[in-house]
């Protein structure tokens, strides 16, 4: 028998069956994944082949590949990691240009870690109802700036229920992610979404509570439309991915485009001769703020190294 984990909590996980029953399972003694050292084997948004036994519930034998999944270390020392979700279909970033302010240097890194992950990303922008003229515009010069590169964007509300169709239109029949920083609105935004899941909202107790963040706990929470919002405490962008210096550019879609016609094939768009890519931020193709993102993201790698 076939179905998707919709529920992990830590000792057992919850088995939506092709059949449409739940089954509560655990997972075959000796079971391991042979990519990546995890505390968990398997992840909501798995898709796994269940054997039922006479107590009614059931064994895990068996895990279809993933299409993508994202990790959390569990500390920066240790090489073991936790699978947060397997096959997310889309994942929505919310951001604020105030009340917080979201910067672009958050939001280019997130993609960039989708990019590495495989995640498709849309962004939204909420509290739409708060923003001054000037906030407006701004928001729309980011809006086209993303759509150019491939991340479309929605404008919402999530407190007065405004742009909400269009996003109801996209979750259906998917396996979403819903991402951004404390504060931006994704309770709110899900509660509407969602009419009977009721999520506590407010900045100051955050998306779960406090001190939920080291839990193993996560659940998908199913639309009416069909589809479902994985719901994974204190996820608030991917963390770190692995990423070699010298491959940062290839996550991010116009820059890497760019570096097709560097002069050096190793170019990494610093300060070298003949790159494609500076001339392309100097002649506005690529924006400032992005190229700004991703030499941050170069100096982070560079500190990094020099700590170690
Ligand atoms: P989360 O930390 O991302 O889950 O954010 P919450 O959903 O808890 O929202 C934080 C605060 O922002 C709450 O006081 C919400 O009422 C408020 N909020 C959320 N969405 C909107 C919106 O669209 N407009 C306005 N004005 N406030 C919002
Ligand atoms: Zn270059």
């Amino acid at each position: 028998m076939d179905g998707l984990v919709i529920k992990n909590t830590g000792s057992w996980y919850l088995v939506r069956t092709d059949e449409g029953s739940d089954v509560e399972c655990k997972v075959k003694g000796n079971f391991r994944l042979k990519d990546i050292r995890s505390t968990n084997p398997i992840a909501v948004g798995d898709r796994v082949t269940i054997v039922p036994n006479n107590e009614g519930t059931a064994l895990i034998t068996q895990i279809e590949d993933r299409r993508n999944y994202i990790i959390r270390r569990s500390s920066n020392l240790s090489k073991q990691s936790h699978i947060l979700a397997a096959n997310i279909d889309l994942c929505f970033l919310i951001v604020t240009i105030n009340h917080p302010v979201t910067s672009t240097v958050f939001i280019d890194r997130f993609l960039a870690a989708a990019e590495a992950y495989r995640v498709p990303v849309n962004l939204i922008f909420n509290k739409t109802d708060l923003y001054a003229e000037e906030e407006i515009e701004y928001m729309d010069a980011l809006i086209s700036l993303y759509d150019y590169i491939g991340y479309p964007s929605i404008k919402i509300s999530a407190l007065h229920n405004t742009g909400l169709e269009i996003l109801q239109e996209k979750i259906k029949n998917k396996i979403t992610l819903f991402s951004g920083h404390s504060g931006v609105g994704k309770s709110t935004l899900i509660n509407a979404l969602v009419p009977d899941v009721h999520l506590k909202t407010g900045a100051i107790s955050g998306y779960h509570g406090k001190g939920m963040h080291t839990t193993t706990f996560s659940e998908m929470i199913e639309l009416p439309q069909g589809g479902f919002i994985i719901d994974t405490p204190g996820i608030k962008g991917f963390g770190t991915v692995d990423m070699e210096k010298n491959e940062i550019f290839h996550f991010f879609p116009e820059i890497f485009k760019a570096s097709k016609d560097c002069r050096y094939n190793n170019c990494i768009h610093i300060n070298e001769p003949g790159c494609a890519v500076r001339e392309a931020v100097e002649n506005h193709y690529i924006s400032e703020s992005r190229y700004k993102s991703y030499m941050s993201m170069m100096q982070e790698d560079i500190e990094e190294k020099y700590r170690k």
